[in-house]
């Protein structure tokens, strides 16, 4: 015995856009629902036999199975490729339109193999896929419900008789069935929190929304941690010798994603439309290591987002502050390396009628993440958004922000919180005027006309300062709180009412 293990890692492919492919509340809590029960350790017990155990160092995430035995003496590869073929069978019959991977590696601990080896292996496509059969008749009739797969029958749905792919025929299931799996990401919320559940469907969720807001707006909420590979890297490369890194090696995984869905259990809890309802108004697709999907009503947007991020940050720094003295410790003594931070996360937020398909408003949060973690290159907590009524699905014209600009690290508003507070109180119809005289002519005929209504001193804040009025034709200038006026406005929107 060497005392290394080989760790095999399985993970549903996409997995946010594979559950979003139903456009209805139903099919994707069934699916959810279908990955829990799946993906449960008890089950995978028995489907992994005597062939490995679940590896207890790795941290749990929707979607994600990791595995591992003792590494012997000799070839793993016939082991490994019998531990495949028998949980992609298992998977397979639990989610028919999902597409698989698995990876391999053999060392000392997770953390290490993972950002040595699965990881890198991971980006250059050095994985066993296992994809969907194809269809065996090409030209059968495309289901009705997901348009991606074959259908292989028809079945009664809530409205009616539909031809459904072998997929959606799983996630349609009765009404009074369609209630989250404890062990689901939503279900798993609910027990945290102990309210009643949330709405049925994204119609009823929209219309918890306050009477202003139209009760007719979701929004799509996509959270990724910042600067979590570098972390983890860090930690495998160093403390070999050091018996409390080493500990931390083992626990840390698990002790962050413990710290994701504290997060958001504590900005769902945190919600006004929570406390006032008693009910969950905050419904989870997935909750990852360190990332979360969700979709709540559009006025609690806000909200929920920068509770969840300063929630995140304080749990998490709280989670790793002894790990990084002992790391920094060795990094910048010995080998001269700049210190790491505690990672952070940002959002990318997406508000749309509450019947746009789920899919694209997955996409959509996605990019907008991608746009607020380059823009400060995963550096700080930051957040992007766009408002697909108001703007289309186009880029926004507006830059990320960063969170600090939005919410103080005690929870207090910040200079440019209050001023958006005030900005909320301008008439909707003057706003709208406004936005349309920037885009149009730029920030001096916005300010002119915002002069001649009175509200001059509303979106003075996010106005150059006044001896560098001149910048005033820059759209996207350094302004008084530090966010521009086009931004303002548009955040402005669904900012929540003080
Ligand atoms: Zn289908």
């Amino acid at each position: 015995m060497t005392g290394a293990y080989v760790y095999v890692d399985f993970g549903a492919v996409r997995i946010q856009q594979y559950l979003a492919r139903t456009p209805g509340l139903r099919g994707h809590r069934a699916a959810s629902n279908n990955l829990a029960r799946a993906t449960a350790a008890a089950l995978i017990l028995e489907v992994i036999g005597d062939l490995a155990e679940v590896n207890p160092e790795a941290g749990r995430a929707d979607g994600v199975v990791s595995v591992r035995f003792p590494a012997a003496e000799g070839g793993c590869e016939e082991r490994v490729r019998r531990l495949q073929e028998r949980m992609f069978a298992h998977l397979r019959r639990a989610l028919p339109g999902a597409e698989f991977q698995s990876v391999w590696g053999e060392g000392e601990s997770y953390l290490a193999v993972y950002a040595h080896i699965l990881q890198p292996k991971v980006r250059r496509g050095q994985v066993r896929h296992d994809l969907p059969p194809s269809a065996e008749f090409p030209l059968a009739v495309p289901c009705r419900m997901c348009h991606v797969d074959p259908a292989v029958g028809v079945e009664p749905v809530p409205d009616g008789l539909l031809a459904l792919c072998l997929d959606c025929s799983r996630r349609n299931v009765p009404r009074r069935q369609a209630v989250a799996d404890t062990r689901s990401p939503e279900g798993q919320l609910l027990q945290d929190i102990g309210l009643a559940p949330a709405p049925d469907s994204f119609t009823d969720l929209a219309a918890l929304g306050s009477a202003a807001s139209g009760r007719n707006h979701l929004a799509t909420v996509a959270v990724d941690g910042n600067a979590f590979g570098l972390f983890f890297k860090a930690l495998a490369d160093e403390g070999g010798q050091d018996a409390r890194l080493r500990e931390a090696k083992a626990s840390i995984s698990t002790a962050l994603s413990l710290a994701t869905r504290a997060a958001l259990a504590n900005a769902a809890l945190e919600l006004p439309l929570t406390v006032e309802r008693e009910q969950l108004c905050v419904v989870p697709h997935v909750v990852g290591g360190d990332d979360v999907l969700v979709s709540l009503p559009a006025d609690q947007a806000w909200w929920f987002t920068l509770t969840f991020l300063k929630e995140f940050e304080r749990l998490v720094r709280k989670e790793t502050a002894e790990v990084l003295d002992q790391l920094n410790e060795l990094r910048v003594g010995r080998a001269g390396l700049p210190a790491l931070e505690a990672p952070t996360a940002s959002a990318g937020v997406v508000f749309a009628r509450a019947s746009h398909p789920l899919n694209l408003l997955v996409e959509s949060a996605g990019m907008r993440l991608s746009e607020a973690k380059a823009a400060f290159r995963g550096r700080q907590a930051s957040v992007h958004w766009l408002d697909i009524t108001a703007d289309g699905a186009e880029y926004p014209g507006h830059p990320p922000v960063a969170l600090h600009l939005l919410r103080n690290g005690d929870g207090g508003a910040t200079a440019a919180a209050a001023a958006l507070s005030r900005l909320v109180e301008v008439p909707a119809s003057h706003r709208a005027r406004l936005t349309e005289a920037l885009r149009g002519s730029g920030p001096l005929t916005a300010a002119a006309l915002a002069d001649r209504v009175g509200h001059l001193d509303a979106i003075r804040p996010f106005l150059p300062p006044l001896n560098r009025i001149d910048q005033l034709d820059q759209i996207g200038q350094p302004s008084v709180s530090g966010i521009g006026l086009g931004a303002a406005l548009n955040l402005a929107r669904w900012w929540p009412c003080a």
